[in-house]
């Protein structure tokens, strides 16, 4: 069992010809509503790895905030700690995609802002979980709470900084696992992370602060991971990349699963590279996420 705290956005798509300039009015090709949000992401990557979910997270009063809550059930994952807050929108996200495929993306937090712990009922959740896992797009006042509760409740975390801020120092010996992509490891450990040998020094770099095992991300050139024994590099399959849009969330859920039913760290990381590998094939977060037995047929790098 898994424990997600994150955030549940609606990504209202548009596909566009171009972007429009200030004071252009433009014709654009589409629009689809489509399941998203890291949390909500996160939540689906461990759900189709075959996981049992736990989330937490805040919607709206509205028709999105139900659309989004009935996605997530129709995943199996358990929405009874989604809470429901009245006076905000589901949180937003107004994503222009051009002939290009170059993306344009404005996020409304909306109801996410609202997120707000329940220690007494986090605990509970957290007792005999394999993870929380969480990431930065919910209150940070909040995710450090979070972090404290798990250690509480002898739970491992797993955080995705993103969308990058800094992180609190005294939190670096309450994660267990710390995923990052190339950008968010040159931040935090303020050293390029562009290649191979440059991420798994930015990662020792953060796992020396007090992290056991830090994996970077690398986009096409796979991820390297980094843990006590060292750090080693994991080539990607080579995929026809339509949209990226929740690899990074594909690869964190697919991850955690491996992880919690008692996969090595090389084992995990190679499954999440291949989860991720197809969840790049195909348009949109939620949609793009791939099933478990997808992924196992799916060759290795
Ligand atoms: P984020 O989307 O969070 O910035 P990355 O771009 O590093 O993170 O992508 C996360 C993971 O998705 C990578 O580690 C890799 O396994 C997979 N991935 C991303 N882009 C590609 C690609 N073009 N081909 C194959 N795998 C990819």
């Amino acid at each position: 069992r898994i424990v997600v705290l994150g955030s549940l956005n609606m990504d209202i798509v548009l596909r566009v010809p171009h972007a429009p300039d200030a004071g252009e009015t433009l014709q654009g090709r589409s629009i689809t509503n489509v399941p998203g949000g890291k949390g909500g992401n996160q939540a689906v990557g461990c759900a189709r790895q075959g996981a049992r979910v736990q989330l937490v997270g805040c919607v709206g009063d509205d028709a999105h905030g139900r659309a989004l809550r009935d996605a997530l059930a129709g995943d199996g994952i358990d929405t009874a700690a989604v809470r429901v807050v009245p006076d905000a929108p589901t949180g937003t996200a107004l994503v222009m995609v051009d002939d290009a495929a170059q993306n344009r993306i404005v996020v409304i937090a909306g109801a996410n802002a609202q997120l707000e712990i329940d220690e007494a009922a986090l605990a509970t959740q957290l007792a005999g979980a394999a993870f929380l896992v969480t990431q930065f797009e919910t209150p940070l006042a909040q995710v450090g709470r979070a972090l404290q509760v798990a250690q509480r409740s002898a739970c491992k975390v797993m955080l995705n900084p993103s969308p990058m801020q800094p992180v609190d120092d005294a939190w670096w010996p309450l994660i267990d696992t710390l995923v990052v992509n190339e950008v968010e490891a040159r931040m935090l450990a303020g050293l390029p992370a562009d290649t191979p040998t440059e991420a798994a020094a930015a990662g020792q770099a953060l796992r020396a602060r007090g992290v056991a095992r830090v994996v970077v991300t690398l986009g096409a050139q796979g991820a390297v991971a980094v843990d006590a024994t060292g750090a080693r590099h994991h080539g990607a399959p080579v995929v026809k990349a339509v949209d990226t849009t929740a690899a990074g969330d594909t690869f964190l859920g697919a991850l955690a699963v491996a992880l919690g039913s008692g996969n090595g760290f090389d084992a995990a990381v190679g499954l999440g590279i291949r989860a991720a590998a197809l969840c790049v094939t195909q348009p949109g977060a939620q949609p793009s996420i791939p099933q478990r037995d997808a992924v196992l047929r799916h060759t290795s790098p």
